[in-house]
C-alpha cells in the first residue's frame, strides 16, 4: 500500500520505520521544513507544504496515495484539517495517530488555559522568571507580558520578538531527563513553566520537574480539530493500516 505520513513527530517517525522496515509498504514521511537540520529517520522523506487542501489532493494523487496517516504534533491544527478536507474530498481513508493529552496528577500546580496569549495573560503583572519551552512559532503571543524574564527553549536559535528584552533562548532537541530539566529550572530560578499540552513522552519530564520544584505550570490546551478516526498508539496504528491493506486487497481481488 502507498501511506504517506504527515509527520514531525516521534511517534510518526517511528511508525514510518516500522511500516518501512516490514517491507511491504511503500511509505513517504513529510515534513513541514520548521527546523534547520531535521533528524530525517532513514525512510523516504519529502520536505515543505503542499500548498493548502488543493496541494495536498493534488499530491495524493499523483502519488497515488491509498491511505493517509495524520502524525502530526497536536498543535499542528491546520495540518490536520488539511488532512481531513482533502482525504474527504477524495475518499481516501485517513487516520490520526495522536497521543492522548497529559492528564494533572497529584503533586501538579497547573493553571489551564485555552491557547497562548491566554498563557502570557496568566503570568500576571508581578514579573516572573518563566520558561518556555514551547519553540518559536508562538513566542510572539509573549509580547503583552514584557516585564517577566523568560527562558526560551526551541531547536533552532531565532531572533525573539523585540519587545521581549528579558529573554535568553537555549537551543536543543528532546527527548529530554528529569534530572536535566531539574538542573536547567533550578540554576534559571524558574518560577513559572509554560506548556503546549502536547502528551508526549519525550518533553514530559519538564512536567514532572515542575511537579517535584512545586512550580505553577500553566497548561495551554489542545487546539480543536475536526472528527477523524483516531489512535493513540504506533502499535494501534500499524494494525489500522493492516486492516486498510486488507480491504484494498479484497476490492483488488488479490
Ligand atoms: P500547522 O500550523 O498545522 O501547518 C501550517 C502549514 O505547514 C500547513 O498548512 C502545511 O502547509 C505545512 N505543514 C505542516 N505540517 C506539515 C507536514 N508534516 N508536512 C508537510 N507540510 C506540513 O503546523 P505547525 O504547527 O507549524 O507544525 C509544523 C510541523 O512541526 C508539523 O509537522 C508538526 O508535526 C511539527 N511540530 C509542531 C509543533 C507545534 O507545537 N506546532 C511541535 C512539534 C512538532 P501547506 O498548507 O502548504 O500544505
Amino acid at each position: 500500500m502507498k501511506i504517506l505520513i504527515l509527520g514531525g513527530t516521534t511517534q510518526a517517525s517511528i511508525l514510518a520505520q516500522h511500516l518501512a522496515g516490514e517491507g511491504c509498504h511503500d511509505v513517504l514521511l513529510s515534513f513541514a521544513g520548521r527546523t534547520a537540520n531535521p533528524v530525517l529517520p532513514p525512510v523516504p522523506c519529502r520536505v515543505g507544504g503542499f500548498g493548502g487542501v488543493d496541494g495536498l489532493i493534488r499530491f495524493l494523487g499523483d502519488k497515488r496515495i491509498e491511505a493517509l496517516v495524520d502524525a502530526t504534533h497536536p498543535f499542528a491544527a491546520q495540518m490536520s484539517r488539511n488532512a481531513v478536507d482533502a482525504a474527504r474530498a477524495i475518499n481516501l481513508p485517513l487516520l490520526r495517530l495522536q497521543r492522548p493529552a497529559w492528564e494533572k496528577c497529584e503533586g501538579d500546580i497547573w493553571s489551564e488555559v485555552p491557547d497562548m496569549r491566554a498563557a502570557a495573560h496568566a503570568l500576571g503583572p508581578v514579573p516572573r522568571r518563566v520558561f518556555l519551552p514551547i519553540g518559536k512559532l508562538e513566542i510572539s503571543a509573549f509580547s503583552i507580558a514584557p516585564q517577566h524574564d523568560y527562558l526560551i527553549r526551541a531547536v533552532d536559535s531565532f531572533a525573539p520578538p523585540p519587545e521581549l528584552d528579558r529573554v535568553r533562548i537555549v537551543t536543543a532537541r528532546g527527548p529530554f531527563a528529569v534530572e536535566d530539566e531539574l538542573r536547567l529550572m533550578k540554576d534559571a530560578r524558574i518560577e513559572i513553566v509554560v506548556s503546549k499540552n502536547s502528551g508526549a513522552g519525550a518533553t514530559a519530564a519538564k512536567i514532572v520537574a515542575a511537579r517535584r520544584l512545586g512550580i505553577l505550570v500553566i497548561m495551554v490546551a489542545r487546539p480543536a480539530l475536526p472528527e477523524a478516526q483516531t489512535v493513540a498508539t504506533v502499535e494501534a496504528a500499524r494494525d489500522w493500516i493492516e486492516n486498510q491493506h486488507t480491504d484494498i486487497s479484497v476490492l483488488r481481488g488479490e
